[in-house]
């Protein structure tokens, strides 16, 4: 039996090793020159450099371990969230006791400097409203507007969902995003009882000493061991059934052979590449529900020796619509591995942009603009002549399971593949964003493709 798995991030290596485990002879594809996709790390001036995620949970724990990965474990020395852009504000960091950015105390000096007195004293009407008024509320926006007002939504919820879900609040599931928070509401009978009912002190954060290329490298040796074919720069175009098998057609430079045929495929690429894939051979395959977002990232490795006292945490993620930026990550502020590494006044930062703004920019505009954000949002000068290197890729920013409606479209997509003999589909798009729901999704969707096989 041969699998082809098509696509090197995480899933489609997961999905390749969990094949290869039990002995299945497995050729990954993958198009760009690199595997590790959204979970990529490039170095720049000598320093590894995530460029999509750089932290993890601890669903992830054992699976690290299993890959010798236990002692990479790390904390970040930060967490703190900065927010930019409210009115009247410059920048402030987030208060630290909340849930989706709804706050247990709106009274506490952070909220207050946020909401200003007006925006807190409209927050706490929340703790003179009957619970019940409103009932269940699964949209996040309508929950939040409905019992502590507009400006808790706009200047504390709506930044974080932006910065970290990449989506709008009245897209999140509460029930998804906050499991617990509306029942919580019922029996403390406020929002911000329910907070404090549901928040935890241990945010559970983690992230690999050298950064993500530790977990792709680990998967990329394992599937070596196994005797894992893995082909980079080998964009798969089509895949077509012909009797018994699949052939697959690869566009890659060294291609002697340009169509090869397999038992089995399994699609692991993000969503828009996988839907070009699977639409000529799945019926009932659903339209796009929701076109992922795309942004640009720009990391930069730069002389700033005022960033050395982290002003502004390990992010600052900005009001929609209040800056050019959408976010910047300060990781030599983050991660203490990556600030030893980098020593004292280097850093590196990463300020990411709506894809549209930043796609007609050459490198050095780019750089440029980069920099001019980060500024900004950091409060002091970074200087584009003080940047030793720097490193641009665009990203799609999967919707998060906790979006409305991503659960049920994932299962009639997967429904619709699986009911065509020896295809698999997975990714984030299907799991949901996130490493730990991307892996395990990956690794179940090679053992439903495999007993479908056996059986
Ligand atoms: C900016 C950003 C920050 C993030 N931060 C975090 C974080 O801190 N923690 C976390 O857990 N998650 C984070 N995530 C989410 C996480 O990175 C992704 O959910 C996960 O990496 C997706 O993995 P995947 O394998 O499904 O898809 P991808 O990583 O997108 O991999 C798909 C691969 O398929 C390849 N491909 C596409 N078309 C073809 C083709 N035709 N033939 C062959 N190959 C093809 C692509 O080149 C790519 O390598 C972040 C995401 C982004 C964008």
């Amino acid at each position: 039996m041969h699998i082809a798995v098509i696509g090197g991030g995480v899933a489609g290596l997961v999905a390749a090793l969990e094949c290869a485990k039990v002995g299945t002879r497995v050729t990954v594809f993958e198009a760009s020159d690199q595997l590790g996709g959204a979970a990529r790390t490039v170095e720049l001036d000598g320093l590894p450099v995530d460029m999509g995620a750089d932290s993890l949970t601890p669903a992830l724990d054992d699976r690290l371990r299993d890959l010798g990965l236990g002692d990479a474990l790390g904390v970040p020395e930060t967490e703190t969230r900065w927010v930019a852009g409210v009115p009247g504000v410059d920048a402030a960091p987030l208060p630290d006791d909340t849930v989706l950015g709804i706050p247990e105390n709106m009274f506490s000096d952070a909220s207050r400097r946020i909401l200003g007195t007006g925006g807190a004293w409209r927050a706490y009407m929340d703790r003179l409203r009957p619970p019940l008024t409103i009932g269940h509320e699964q949209d996040l926006a309508k929950l939040v507007r409905t019992r502590m007002g507009q400006k808790v939504l706009d200047r504390l919820v709506a930044p974080l969902t932006a910065g970290v879900f990449g989506t709008t609040p009245d897209r999140i599931d509460v029930d998804l995003a906050a499991p617990g928070l509306n029942a919580a509401l019922t029996r403390t009978g406020s929002l911000s009882g329910a907070v404090a009912a549901v928040r935890s002190d241990e945010s559970g954060v983690r992230g690999l000493v050298g950064g993500m290329a530790r977990l792709v490298d680990a998967l990329a040796q394992r599937l070596a061991l196994l005797e894992v074919e893995v082909r980079t720069q080998a964009a798969v175009t089509s895949i077509e059934r012909s009797g018994d098998e699949w052939v697959v057609s690869v566009d890659a430079p060294e291609a002697t052979d340009a169509a090869t045929t397999f038992d089995a495929v399994i699609v692991a690429c993000d969503e828009s590449a996988a839907r070009r894939l699977l639409a000529p051979v799945v019926t009932d395959l659903d339209a796009a529900a929701q076109t992922a977002a795309e942004i640009e990232t720009v990391a930069l490795v730069v002389d700033a020796p005022a960033l050395d006292n982290r002003p502004r945490g390990a992010e600052i993620v900005t009001v929609p619509g209040s800056h050019r930026a959408r976010s910047a990550l300060h990781l030599t502020a983050k991660w203490g591995w990556l600030a030893h590494r980098a020593g004292v006044g280097r850093h590196v930062i990463r300020v990411s942009f709506d894809a549209t703004l930043t796609a007609e920019l050459n490198d050095d505009e780019l750089i440029a603009l980069a920099c001019d954000e980060a500024s900004t949002l950091f409060g002091t000068t970074v200087d584009p002549g003080a940047v030793r290197a720097s490193w641009r890729t665009r990203l799609s920013v999967t919707p998060p399971r906790a979006v409305r409606g991503q659960v049920d479209a994932a299962a009639r997509v997967r429904r619709a593949v699986e009911a065509v003999p020896h295809l698999a589909a997975t990714g984030a798009w299907l799991s949901g964003s996130g490493l730990a729901q991307v892996a395990p999704d990956a690794a179940a969707a090679a053992d439903r493709l495999r007993r479908s096989m056996l059986f």
